[in-house]
């Protein structure tokens, strides 16, 4: 078969061997076991990996189960902790903390969603705090956890979690579990590609080694050089730079001496922020910081200066660049991971839109010939789940009251219209964002909005004609149940010690 007469993909390499090349190929040859599909990947251990992404959102448990892979091994293997969100310190003003939790505030009461009650009775004068309605922000303030039930009247339903885990463990975890199905492993470094003239499609990969490696797709997971769709085949790149002007980081590993909360912290910092990750056996630490208003100097003696243990390493730097290309799969290439594109760490979305980047790869798996209508339906999907990220994190920032020179001119940026759309829907009605696919539902945009000091100033009407001291009595319920919960749920760690354990089977 030549590539001028489409029709099935026989081979699939993947290049690069770091979180997003092993989740591509855990998945693909779960998927297509039993298939004439053969994958190769290809890695470079002179290149290596980035090594950090450690904390997670609650659909990698989905997507780990789909593949096959016992929770319990995945929690071992990784020295992983839970989640239940993400906590976020002196954002709004110096003094402030938030949590981003994986779950919902309150109930509807008689059809009404329950933030507008919540917005209607602090106007009122109700000083009751909007977390007192959330299982998932006072269990991980208590530094507790356990899996949520099934009982659809309990605070303990309304909940989702996810873990934080050791990325290189992960990722030579998954390699085991790759190569274990029939994935072929091949180290050493690609120095040049094929295209084919007509077609203008790749055709095969050399290795420095002269080895040449033919395939019919090629998944790129080389990392931020995006070797193929960048380097071979001229992608270009949506620079957000503009909108979120962090481009370094350093990250650190440190000995862990305060309690494991099932959480992730990330502090504001001068010009930036720093990142807390407990694991099992150490805690993850980075700040990511713009060079253009923080040397690297200053940004390594204030990581330094706020671990709460020993440093376990020497603080390591990366530098990166926020956006995404325009096409994420082009001909016969699909950018998955940093090749595809960045968005900083601060909420946890770089692993997500991995897994987002193949199970839609592998929903469109294509033979040849339609491959250009696959192409143009995934770059819809993924630019759509880029776009209203990207609006998500920058909310973190431009609804900031803080003083230094960073957050001011952050603060004085012009926003993208579809956020300035948001949040005066939400300012002038207490309408927020509500897509029927996308990462962040209501609850999340409404923790980060209060969280952010921004406050509906109109709510439904219809919550004016609810009776008071039914409202009241109902609204004490609530809080009653959750803080009853919270009490009977398990120290965080001791959970994972000793009763965290599931029943289902794989790998
Ligand atoms: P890499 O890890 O860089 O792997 C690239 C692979 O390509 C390597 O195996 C390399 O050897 C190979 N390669 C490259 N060129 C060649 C070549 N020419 N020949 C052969 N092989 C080659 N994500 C989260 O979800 N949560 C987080 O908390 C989080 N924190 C982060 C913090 C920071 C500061 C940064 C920068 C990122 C963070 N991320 C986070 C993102 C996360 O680290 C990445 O999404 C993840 O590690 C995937 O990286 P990757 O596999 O795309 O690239």
């Amino acid at each position: 078969m030549t590539r001028t007469d489409p029709g099935p993909i026989n081979k699939v390499v993947i290049l690069g061997g770091g979180t997003a090349g092993w989740m591509t190929a855990a998945a693909l040859s779960h998927r297509l076991a039993g298939s004439r599909v053969l994958i190769e990947l290809v890695e470079s251990d002179e290149i290596g990996i980035v090594g950090v992404g450690e904390a997670t959102l609650p659909h990698i448990r989905a997507f780990n189960t789909a593949m096959g892979i016992n929770e319990q091994t995945l929690i071992d293997r990784t020295q992983a902790t839970f989640k239940l969100g993400i906590q976020f310190v002196d954002w709004g003003r110096p003094g402030d903390a938030y949590i981003h939790p994986f779950g919902a505030y309150g109930e509807r009461i008689e059809g009404i969603d329950f933030h507008q009650v919540w917005a209607a009775r602090r106007a009122g004068g109700d000083p009751t705090p909007l977390d007192d309605y959330s299982y998932p922000v006072r269990a991980a303030e208590a530094c507790r956890f356990q899996r949520p039930t099934s009982d659809a009247g309990s605070p303990l339903s309304t909940f989702s979690y996810a873990f934080q885990f050791d990325a290189s463990l992960y990722a030579a975890f998954l390699r085991q579990v790759s190569c274990g199905r029939g994935v072929v492993r091949t180290e050493g470094k690609m120095v040049d590609h094929h295209v084919d003239a007509q077609t203008g499609l790749i055709t095969a990969l050399t290795l420095e080694s002269g080895r040449r490696i033919e395939g019919d797709l090629f998944v790129d997971c080389s990392g931020f050089r995006g070797r193929l769709i960048a380097q071979a085949l001229d992608a270009d790149f949506e620079d957000w730079s503009h909108w979120l002007p962090c481009d370094s980081a350093f990250a650190v590993p440190c000995r862990t001496t305060a309690p494991v909360g099932p959480y992730t912290r990330a502090t504001a910092r001068q010009a930036g922020w720093q990142w807390r990750i407990p694991l099992q056996h150490r805690t993850g630490n980075g700040l990511v910081f713009s060079s253009a208003h923080l040397s690297d100097d200053a940004a390594q003696r204030i990581l330094m200066t706020n671990l709460e243990g020993p440093a376990l390493a020497e603080p390591r730097r990366l530098s990166f660049r926020t956006g995404r290309r325009r096409k994420l799969w082009d001909r016969n290439v699909v950018a998955i991971g940093l090749s595809g594109g960045f968005l900083e760490p601060l909420e946890s979305t770089s692993i997500y839109l991995i897994q987002l980047g193949i199970t839609t790869l592998l929903d469109l798996f294509p033979d040849q010939a339609g491959m250009a209508d696959d192409a143009r339906e995934y770059n819809t999907i993924m630019a759509l789940e880029f776009d209203r990220i990207r609006d998500f994190l920058i909310l973190h920032y431009v609804a900031n009251q803080r003083d230094e020179p960073f957050w001011r001119d952050i603060r004085e940026m012009a926003w993208p219209d579809s956020l300035s759309a948001k949040v005066e829907a939400f300012v002038s009605r207490g309408l927020l964002p509500d897509y029927d696919v996308g990462v962040f539902h209501p609850p999340s945009w409404l923790a980060v909005l209060i969280g952010q000091n921004i406050v509906p100033q109109g709510w439904d009407p219809r919550v004016d004609r609810l009776d008071p001291a039914r409202l009241s009595a109902r609204l004490a319920e609530m809080r009653d149940a959750v803080r009853r919960a919270v009490e009977r749920t398990p120290d965080h760690m001791s959970f994972i010690r000793a009763v965290g354990r599931p029943t289902q089977g794989g790998a």
